[in-house]
């Protein structure tokens, strides 16, 4: 399928000089829909999964139904300060500051296999203090997959050597 035919550009979004890539016709389709969770789930063929983490927020739409295709539990990964239990926090650079992103302790255990799902690889900068939060805990990165990977930024060269899947490269 041509996913890419499903991905809207947004210029000045969410502030200008910005193109943002808009997710929301490919989500909006069900066929694309469908298509993307199947090819997002094949990324993992063959290999053993525990936990699927979805990253604050737009990763969230996707991860619980990969969770459920591959037989895996759901973990969020959230912005400061939304997680009501006892966690774990990573902080990485933005372009202006910093920002922090958390996991509650206990959502990992030791030697659990994870695959970190998002819906943009950018800088990596998010990615890489998921990749940070799962070490802490003791989790075995298997994957991070995205819907889409602006590879042009370099954010893979942040994941160490972390195998990368995405459905759409630019
Ligand atoms: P990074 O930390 O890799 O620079 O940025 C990735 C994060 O920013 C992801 O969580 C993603 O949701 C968001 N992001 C950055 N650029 C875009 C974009 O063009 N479109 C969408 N949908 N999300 C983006």
């Amino acid at each position: 399928m041509d996913f890419k035919s499903f991905i809207r550009d947004v210029a000045d979004f969410p502030k200008e000089g910005i193109v943002f890539k808009d997710i929301t016709p490919l989500l909006k389709n069900p066929d694309a829909l469908n298509n993307a969770c199947d090819t997002l789930a094949g990324f993992l063929e063959g290999k053993q999964v525990d936990k699927v983490i979805g990253v604050d927020s737009r990763g969230f739409i996707f991860a619980p139904m990969l969770a459920s295709k591959l037989g895996a539990g759901f973990v969020p990964v959230r912005k400061k300060g939304k997680l009501p239990y006892a966690t774990e926090a990573a902080s990485y650079d933005l372009e202006y500051g910093t920002d922090t992103l958390e996991i509650h302790v206990d959502a990992i255990e030791k030697g659990e296999k994870v695959l970190i799902h998002d819906d943009v690889l950018a800088t990596g900068g998010t990615a890489a203090a998921v990749c940070e939060l799962v070490k802490r805990l003791g989790g075995e990165i298997v994957q991070c997959n995205f819907l889409i990977h602006l590879s042009f930024l370099q954010g893979e060269s942040k994941l160490n050597h972390v195998p990368v899947k995405s459905l759409i490269k630019y």
